[in-house]
């Protein structure tokens, strides 16, 4: 029997681990922390075996296959033996794709996966296909293909994962954008973080698509200097590419294998130019995939967005409320003050992974009436702008920072939660940091 080692008992150790048993692997999870109870449980119901608070080598080193999580790095002591001593690591998505014959479409980037791989799904299920979503959302890849075999998948799938593939191959690949994150895995080397991101095309061949932003310099540079043999479906709010997707004069064209679809940026639910770049990415997969027409517009109205994801929450004395908690970088910021339509008040902050946050400039100018900080050390954000906008005071918790809000915008203006800022300094999650500014801005 083949011996297959699971490192890390979270959703895609706990995934991989039932689909290689059900692959006919003797399977054996190890967590050098805690498993969480909900896991332990599925673990003990399926029969298989699992330690946690620490890994015994002996019954890892002579597996004939390891499934690494995505959390554990590279540098990881157990990690490096494995590699010393020749055995195969490699990620969930690896593993689970070499079980599934679905049609698959891999939707990565630094920003906009989540929404674009949801957007993806729901035009899909709209036209009646057979389709799951899995990867980075939900449950696990590997979990999925262990229990379903629908026809297509949309998975939204992480560097991390990407770095742990072999011949993963989706037909249909999506890079929404690329800016420096998660630098901490990468040597602090972005090109490595690019490189990782383009792994999605790696295995692609002259019959698969690689759909992505024409716009980011970053991805056309990388392109010019590394050709893929996939055929590239640019999207573009600048430019106009022969095959691909643009907007002029708010229609969004799309062109792809000569078939045209027109649609205007009007009707599109997610507002803000960061949400038509994924409306377009989503719209091109549904072209591809040759839905209908009238599908996708339909499709592109009836999305109700993410939750987190510049989410309106309320409208108080004619002063709306936006939840963008998952905005935990510059860039998703940047895009979120981009989308204000009225005078703003800023709620920031939170652990920095080293920003910079100069490229706001502009949009502070322009739309920010005051600034709120809610972070442990809010000082780079004060030196920043604390003389580029009238107002800026420093708050502890999230229901300070909420009724300072309330009382400084004016009617018709905005309140924006949208950190660029990890949240674990006084939050557990994004998810608990957007809940908390939801239940603060309920009971104003
Ligand atoms: P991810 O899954 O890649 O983290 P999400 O869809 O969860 O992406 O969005 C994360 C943050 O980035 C949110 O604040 C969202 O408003 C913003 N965002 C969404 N799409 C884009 C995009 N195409 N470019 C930049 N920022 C985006």
């Amino acid at each position: 029997m083949q011996r297959l080692a699971v490192l890390g008992g979270g959703e895609s150790g706990v995934g991989t681990a039932i689909l290689g048993k059900k692959k006919g692997f003797e399977v054996f999870v190890s967590d050098k922390g805690r498993i969480k109870p909900e896991y332990k449980n599925v673990l003990i119901h399926n029969e298989i075996r699992w330690e946690e608070g620490g890994h015994t080598e002996s019954e890892i080193l002579n597996a004939d296959l390891v499934m690494k999580s995505p959390g554990i790095p590279d540098t990881a002591p157990l990690v490096k033996k494995l590699h010393e001593a020749g055995v195969k690591v490699i990620s969930e998505i690896e593993f689970a794709a070499s079980y599934t014959d679905a049609v698959l479409v891999g939707i990565t980037g630094s920003n906009g996966k989540t929404t674009t791989t949801m957007l993806t799904d729901h035009v899909l299920k709209e036209a009646g296909l057979d389709v799951a979503m899995a990867g980075n959302i939900g449950d696990s890849f590997a979990q999925m293909v262990a229990t379903r075999s629908p026809e297509y998948y949309v998975l939204e799938i992480s560097s991390f994962q990407l770095d742990g593939i072999v011949d993963f191959r989706p037909h249909i690949a999506v890079i929404t954008n690329i800016t420096p994150d998660h630098l901490d895995r990468y040597e602090y080397q972005f090109e490595k973080y690019i490189a990782s991101k383009f792994r999605i095309a790696m295995n692609q061949t002259e019959e698969d698509y690689l759909i992505y932003d024409a716009d980011d310099p970053v991805i056309t540079g990388w392109l010019e200097q590394h050709p893929v043999r996939s055929r590239l479906i640019p999207f573009s709010l600048e430019k106009e590419p022969e095959e691909g997707v643009c907007i002029i004069e708010n229609e969004i064209k799309i062109n792809i294998n000569n078939q045209q679809l027109n649609m205007s940026t009007e009707t599109l639910t997610l507002q803000g130019k960061h949400n038509q770049k994924n409306a377009m990415a989503a719209s091109a997969v549904a072209q591809l995939l040759k839905i209908r027409k009238s599908t996708i517009r339909d499709s592109m109205q009836s999305f109700q967005g993410v939750e987190h994801r510049l989410e309106q929450v309320l409208k108080i004395h004619d002063v709306v409320f936006i939840n963008d908690s998952k905005a935990t970088n510059v860039n998703a910021t940047y895009f979120a003050l981009e989308s204000m339509k009225t005078p703003t008040v800023w709620i920031v902050g939170g652990v920095d992974k080293g920003n910079d946050y100069l490229p706001l400039m502009s949009m502070v100018r322009e739309k920010v009436k005051a600034i709120i900080c809610l972070g442990v050390d809010n000082a780079k954000l004060m030196n920043t702008f604390g003389n580029v906008v009238d107002v800026m005071v420093e708050t502890t918790s999230m229901s300070e920072a909420v009724q300072m809000a309330h009382k400084i915008a004016d009617k018709g203006e905005s309140v924006l939660l949208s950190p660029a800022c990890a949240s674990f300094d006084l939050f557990e999650s994004y998810e608990d940091r957007g809940n908390q500014f939801k239940n603060a801005v309920r009971s104003l």
